[in-house]
């Protein structure tokens, strides 16, 4: 290998910086600033890969296109040429891809305790909705630590997060058993901290924290206003960083969204790469039945897959719950799952799904619309009349038709309490009890926001 006394290595990067221009910066990101240059010969251009994966992720995405920008670039023949680069020294060879069913837990050794068994790779059915997080998941999965970090996975509730990062778990902690993988909710990351500083006993927490060598957080919405809470995860995350630990956070919206967040936890967060996760399309929603389907070990007909796949739009949890209902009544009644019994079961399911999908935003900008308002007022301080019930009416109609807490509620309507949604609550219901329009009023208004967040 010349190094770089040829000059190749100017090609290079300009064949990259195109590239860079050509596709998304969080493309790029994920699979070029792993990637290093090493040197050239007259025939081959080489560079460095954290890993097997993320080559062949590589070549196929992009080596095409790669080797025909050199080759405009220069006039000459060029091929990549990949090395893997060792990560680390506890790193063993590459796994390769489980050629029988993952039920060889057994084998696997003993399963992680704070992970859940079934929540792995094998499990997750990737679509076009989720292959940009599920194959940054799994390249975190295959080199911990070395390429995307911190990563921020973030979507709605239902669409896979837990199920994707707890995969992450579950596979570092059976390929690499010497790695420490740590799970944990930012609530139970929150109530935890708040015990130890109560009892006394940070040093056992920080221990937990500060020498994990995977840490995967979920839900970090939830630190909200939790400042101190905040503080001592800026610390975790500083010191995890600095010894080149993976990190993995989840979120259900992207971190800019977040209110009641210190900037520089935000700009940590921000840091690494931050994929999404969207609700799937047909076809991935039937793929996931299927999957699940075979899994519970019945026979459902293909007519009946493809009902629920067309009917169940929100997101898997939902899908999921359908398939269960089906199933329990299946076994119940002793009877064959028939497209009839489906519709006949599931009549509820499709007609009021809980439409996770629909935003507080939405929901603030109809129920404004309606008593023409403006949002602002809604998420204000002023408590006229005129104010106080469109007010607490968008809260009750948040609760009813999404799956944001209380706490989540209040926080989206200018910072109020989980108590003041709760009150606003049950406002409407004992107001619903005396005053018989109200109904027809807020189903109306709940049609209008469901019309509208159909896309
Ligand atoms: P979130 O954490 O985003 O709210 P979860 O990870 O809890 O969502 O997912 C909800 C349910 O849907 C879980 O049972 C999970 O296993 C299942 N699920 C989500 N996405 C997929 C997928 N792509 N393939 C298979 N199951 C999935
Ligand atoms: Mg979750």
């Amino acid at each position: 290998m010349e190094g770089d006394t040829l000059g190749y290595s100017l090609f290079w990067d300009e064949a990259i910086n195109q590239l860079r221009s050509e596709i998304s910066e969080q493309e790029f990101s994920m699979w070029f600033s792993g990637m290093s240059y090493v040197g050239c010969n007259e025939e081959a251009i080489t560079v460095s890969v954290p890993s097997y994966f993320y080559r062949d992720q590589v070549k196929q995405r992009y080596l095409t296109r790669i080797e025909e920008k050199l080759q405009e670039l220069s006039g000459r023949n060029f091929s990549l040429d990949f090395e893997i680069r060792p990560a680390r020294q506890s790193e063993k060879p590459v796994p390769t891809q489980p050629t029988t069913q993952p039920k060889q837990n057994a084998k696997r050794g003993k399963p992680h305790p704070e992970l859940r068994p079934e929540y792995t790779f094998e499990n997750f059915v990737i679509g076009e909705n989720n292959s940009f997080a599920a194959n940054a998941a799994m390249a975190i999965a295959r080199n911990p630590g070395t390429g995307y970090n911190p990563c921020l996975v973030y979507g709605g509730v239902g669409l896979g997060k837990t199920h994707l990062v707890q995969s992450i778990g579950n596979s570092v902690h059976h390929e690499f058993r010497d790695l420490k993988v740590v799970y944990v909710t930012a609530e139970n990351f929150t109530n935890e901290f708040i015990r130890s500083i109560r009892e006394k006993k940070m040093h056992q927490f920080k221990n937990k924290y500060r020498y994990a060598d995977v840490l995967l957080i979920d839900d970090i919405h939830f630190l909200q206003k939790k400042t101190e809470t905040q503080e001592e995860l800026f610390h975790t995350f500083n010191a995890l960083y600095d010894a080149n630990k993976q990190m993995v956070f989840t979120c259900d919206r992207p971190v800019s969204e977040l209110r009641e967040l210190a900037d520089r936890l935000r700009s940590r967060f921000e840091r690494g790469l931050n994929v999404d996760l969207q609700p799937p399309s047909y076809e991935t929603r039937f793929a996931i039945l299927k999957k699940k389907m075979e899994a519970a070990g019945v026979q459902i007909p293909e007519e009946v897959i493809s009902l629920i796949s067309a009917n169940v739009t929100t997101n898997v949890r939902d899908l999921e719950s359908a398939l269960t209902k089906l199933i329990a009544y299946a076994e119940l009644v002793n009877k064959n799952i028939t497209l009839d019994i489906a519709k006949q079961q599931l009549k509820d399911v499709f007609s009021n799904p809980k439409q996770s999908n629909i935003s507080i935003d939405l929901i603030q900008r109809q129920v404004a619309e309606y008593f023409g308002l403006s949002t602002n007022d809604l998420k204000g301080k002023k408590r006229t009349q005129v104010i106080t019930f469109p007010r607490q009416l968008a809260m009750y109609i948040t609760r009813e038709i999404t799956e944001y807490s209380t706490t989540e509620v209040g926080l989206e309507f200018g910072g109020r309490d989980h108590t003041t949604v709760m009150h606003a609550c049950q406002r409407i219901e004992s107001r619903m009890r005396t005053d018989a329009t109200l109904e027809p009023t807020i189903q109306n208004i709940i049609r209008t926001i469901k019309e509208k967040s159909a896309r």
